[in-house]
């Protein structure tokens, strides 16, 4: 489904005369992957007052959508802090009706989170972008040494702050990926989310992660 942006009557922080502009309520990062890197850049939903000319951003709500990193983002206005309660109420109910309405088409397998305010977006998209960009390196030190490579289901890698690929154990066990994270360590990869990954891995009674 499409990223939607409405014409609005916005008033900037100044005070001056209301005006008209397009803002995005809903971003489909996959499909609109510019709206993604506006986001980054503060761009979206940024405005400039036609009549003092200062910038401002549209701070109300919105919806963040990344399939491809399973990522839901209810963003809120950052002026909505002290609700949170009633939104976080109205989040899940808005979250089952999306499930069965607009976002049908999409396996929607992972669950909503929540920020105030498009700078807390942009942290959240930026460390995935990190965690893809550190993953992408992990799997190809992986394929160098020989290893198959797992892909971890994105919402557990984010829940368990591990890497979206390793490499895959010999058995599917815990200890299998450990001894396999390790190897690609040894190797002389430099990756927190890997050595984080092992350790978990390691640990007593360590279930083995969540492969797609
Ligand atoms: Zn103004």
């Amino acid at each position: 489904m499409k990223s939607v942006k409405f014409s609005e009557v916005l008033t900037c922080p100044h005070g001056c005369e209301p005006f008209e502009a397009d803002r995005w309520s809903f971003v489909n990062a996959t499909q609109n992957p510019e709206l993604k890197d506006a986001v980054l850049g503060g761009e979206l939903n940024l405005f400039c007052c036609p009549q003092c000319n200062s910038f401002f951003h549209g701070d109300t709500d919105l919806i963040y959508l990344d399939e491809q990193s399973a990522l839901l983002v209810f963003v809120f206005s950052d002026k909505n802090r002290k609700n949170k309660k009633e939104l976080l109420s109205k989040m899940e109910q808005d979250y089952a009706l999306l499930k069965d309405s607009l976002f049908k088409q999409i396996k929607l397998d992972f669950g909503p989170m929540y920020v105030f305010g498009l700078e807390e977006l942009k942290n959240v998209v930026l460390r995935e972008q990190e965690r893809t960009d550190e993953s992408e390196a992990i799997a190809a030190a992986a394929a160098a040494l020989g290893f198959k490579v797992a892909r971890l289901s994105p919402q557990w890698a984010r829940e368990h702050e591990s890497p979206l690929y390793v490499a895959a154990g010999v058995d599917g066990t815990a200890g299998g990926y450990a001894a396999a994270a390790q190897k690609v360590l040894q190797s002389g990869l430099k990756s927190p989310l890997l050595a984080h990954f092992a350790k978990l891995m390691e640990g007593e009674g360590a279930k083995p992660p969540e492969v797609l």
